[in-house]
């Protein structure tokens, strides 16, 4: 009996090892900055969805004890935390003003020290401000990081008037193509970037037919229209995209994960 039921297990196995042509499509979503306690809130959001993501993390140095427990349990979790500068700096202008040494002395060690005492190594990074230079970036590839994210942007506005509007499913270089990329664009999909819930779900099809993965961020978790010089997403927004990348079975990347897929 054995013997006649093994070819047959044998080749439904084969088949499901096969991979299908959009089995890497997926979507990495990252947050930046300091907003521990509003992103330990989202969670039971992610946990909704399954979903995975990145948290970029600056000033390490002022993270509390709660804060230590809370970025410990979103690793935990199964997310990655990034870093995104010892005091957010100008990569451009500290490297021009005070040359790599000082740049590495500043941004970067210190923060990552803070970071390693609570056994955090990270191994991406997102420019502050999305400001960079090829210096900073070989300078950030020297020293550890394997992927380097910077910010693209839809939308441009000059004096309050918008300037141009690109439809996200147009914008090539957000889709992560698995090819080790190591510098890469992620999406801002902050309030104010005008993005609709149609365009990213085309931006979302778009990475499910290249199999490809449309890298997105954003910065504080907003459940209202941004008060008082806050800047971040809309949670319902950041929903609508969870719930779409399920749907569509896309699988969560953190930034790290892209570069090491093969
Ligand atoms: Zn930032």
């Amino acid at each position: 009996m054995l013997a006649f039921f093994a070819p047959i297990a044998l080749s439904i196995i084969s088949c499901r090892e096969k991979p299908a042509d959009s089995e890497k499509s997926g979507i990495a979503i990252s947050f930046d900055d300091h907003f521990i306690n509003d992103w330990y809130a989202l969670r039971p959001l992610f946990q909704k969805y399954d979903a995975k993501v990145t948290f970029f993390l600056t000033c390490p140095d002022t993270l509390t004890p709660d804060e230590i427990i809370k970025i410990k349990q979103l690793q935990k979790d199964g997310h990655e935390i990034g870093f995104h500068g010892t005091i957010h700096g100008n990569a451009t202008e500290m490297l021009k003003s005070h040359g790599p040494e000082k740049y590495i002395e500043t941004e970067l060690k210190p923060g990552l020290k803070h970071l390693a005492q609570i056994g955090i190594k990270p191994t991406s990074y997102a420019h502050p401000g999305g400001n960079h230079t090829d210096e900073a970036d070989s300078i950030l590839l020297a020293n550890g990081f394997k992927i380097l994210r910077d910010v693209a942007q839809a939308e441009r506005e000059l004096f309050g008037i918008p300037v141009y509007h690109l439809a996200p499913r147009i914008m090539r270089w957000i889709y992560y193509p698995f090819n080790k990329k190591r510098i890469v664009d992620a999406l801002m999909i902050d309030e104010g970037t005008n993005i609709s819930e149609n365009e990213i779900k085309e931006a979302l099809k778009r990475a499910k037919e290249t199999n490809t993965a449309v890298m997105l961020f954003g910065h504080q978790p907003l459940y209202e229209k941004p008060k008082n010089g806050q800047y971040g997403f809309s949670v319902a927004f950041l929903e609508t995209i969870l719930k779409e990348a399920k749907s569509q079975n896309l699988k969560f990347y953190t930034m790290s994960e892209l570069q090491d897929s093969k």
